[in-house]
């Protein structure tokens, strides 16, 4: 008799910031061998990006969607994150019939915090919910409290005089709050406190962080103490889910046969994300003072933007314009054989994996960030937006792996030149960059031993997966 496994289905919301920890989170459970696993999409031109992970195992199925590719009719008036609700939302009907005509019907969903609206369509059909927080700890304890937050404080967060406290856990100086905190008035902040309210209706919390990394909160959440009354399902920290090379993947890019030519720990990285931008002048001055450090570096680029840091979130990353249409004059012809521009998208998987990388100038998006960590690499802490100014404390403070420049912490303000060029070569070149590293390569090795056989991770992945299977027994 051939007993089918028990069914698990996530739903990624778009975003490659989305999609891919989704996906790797996918791959760990197909390979716990006691699910088969299906991964819904919805169609971007960015997720053209996985056909080559549907041959990945013959238990993972990526299903895409319909309608197609409706994020570009969505109106750009509204916020990145308004957009992909409604682009979310959209794909419900899609969803529910895919659901539906799954025999048996999947033991458990998980979605990430854009798909907190598929809750209903489980729970009509019996299917237990989670949400794989793509964030830190720290992240989803000030989502889960916030509603507290909006009922006892007065005027804006980013006005407040003291820093804001979360019951347990480090407080939030007022200007490093999640981007919907910055005001109240708008309809981002409304769709935060939604998906703050509807979060604790899930069966479970999966937390892309581990035990160690974050000791502190994650024992706030699980403890009887006040921010527990806000934290009511189980909280499963998993990570780090992130991205490694494995075998079957080997690229062979020009800019990864540079970096083999390069003496080991070298290199810069230089990347804002899928989407991130800089305005036209702070990129001149990113350019000089790169320029100005003579270290080696590889820079992906995207055209500069007046108004919003995110604007590229959901670019096609193809047909990107022409780097020496928007640099400094000249730039590129200076830096030969110092550094390398890539445009709009590299392989990022594989140039932070490389032995000539000692370095990351990253916007501290939580996947880049777990990318640095499993690979060892220091960080220069930019965030630009989202939750990305929180993980930029919790590395430079907390965990003592990364600076962070002090003008790019206050919105509107350009990091000079002269102040890139100090920074860059305090990471590559000083001894309190050798100090940022050693303790960098320490905490790689906690992540390491959290995900492996037997660590704490690896150990909250087979807690939550002996619930499904239970659930699949019982019904
Ligand atoms: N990424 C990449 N190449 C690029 C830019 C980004 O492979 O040129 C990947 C990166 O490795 C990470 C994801 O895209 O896995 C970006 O997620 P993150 O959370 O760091 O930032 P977001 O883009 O969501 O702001």
């Amino acid at each position: 008799m051939v007993t089918l496994k028990p069914h698990v289905v996530l739903l990624a919301s778009p975003g490659m910031g989305h999609i891919i920890p989704l996906v790797e989170l996918s791959k760990r459970l197909v390979t716990l061998d006691k699910f088969s696993v299906t991964l819904f999409v919805i169609p971007t031109s960015q997720s053209q990006l996985l056909k080559s992970l549907s041959t990945f195992h013959d238990e993972f199925h990526i299903v895409d969607l319909t309608p197609g590719n409706i994020l570009e009719l969505v109106s750009r008036n509204i916020s990145v994150e308004n957009r992909i609700s409604i682009t979310v939302q959209e794909s419900m009907t899609s969803l529910k019939s895919h659901l539906t005509s799954m025999k048996p019907t999947p033991v458990a969903l998980i979605v990430d915090i854009f798909g907190l609206c598929a809750f209903d369509i489980a729970d009509e059909l019996g299917i237990l919910k989670y949400v794989f927080v793509t964030c830190t700890a720290w992240f989803l304890a000030l989502t889960l409290y916030v509603p507290k937050l909006d009922e006892e404080v007065d005027g804006e967060y980013v006005d407040q005089i003291e820093p804001i406290l979360i019951p347990g856990c480090k407080s939030i100086q007022p200007v490093d709050v999640v981007e919907p905190m910055m005001d109240r008035k708008t309809e981002r902040y409304q769709l935060y406190l939604e998906f703050a309210r509807k979060m604790p209706m899930a069966d479970g919390l999966l937390l892309n962080t581990w035990d160690d990394l974050e000791p502190m909160t994650l024992k706030a959440m699980r403890e009887n103490g006040i921010l527990r009354q806000f934290v009511k399902p189980r909280v499963y920290p998993v990570g780090p889910v992130a991205r490694s090379i494995g075998q079957e993947m080997v690229a062979n890019d020009y800019y990864l046969d540079w970096l083999s030519k390069q003496p080991n720990g070298s290199v810069l990285y230089v990347s804002f994300g899928s989407g991130g931008t800089l305005s036209s002048e702070q990129m001149t001055e990113l350019a000089f003072g790169l320029e100005l450090s003579q270290q080696r570096f590889i820079w992906v680029v995207r055209p500069p933007t007046r108004s919003d840091a995110s604007s590229s979130f959901f670019s096609s990353h193809a047909g990107a314009q022409d780097p020496s249409e928007y640099l400094p004059k000249g730039f590129l012809t200076r830096i030969h054989g110092l550094g390398l521009v890539v445009s709009d998208w590299a392989s990022q998987e594989h140039i932070l994996a490389h032995p000539s990388i000692g370095g990351f100038l990253s916007h501290c998006g939580w996947n880049s960030t777990l990318e640095s960590i499993t690979n060892g690499v220091p960080i220069i802490a930019w965030p630009l937006y989202a939750e990305q100014r929180m993980n930029a404390v919790l590395l430079a403070e907390e965990l003592g792996v990364a600076v962070r420049p002090e003008l790019v912490s206050a919105k509107g303000s350009v990091a000079s030149r002269e102040k890139i060029e100090r920074i860059v070569r305090l990471v590559m070149v000083s001894q309190e960059g050798e100090m940022l590293r050693d303790r960098m390569k320490n905490i790689r090795k906690c992540a390491l031993m959290a995900a492996g056989k037997g660590g704490s991770s690896h150990n909250a992945l087979l807690e939550v997966a002996k619930e499904w299977e239970v659930d699949q027994r019982a019904g």
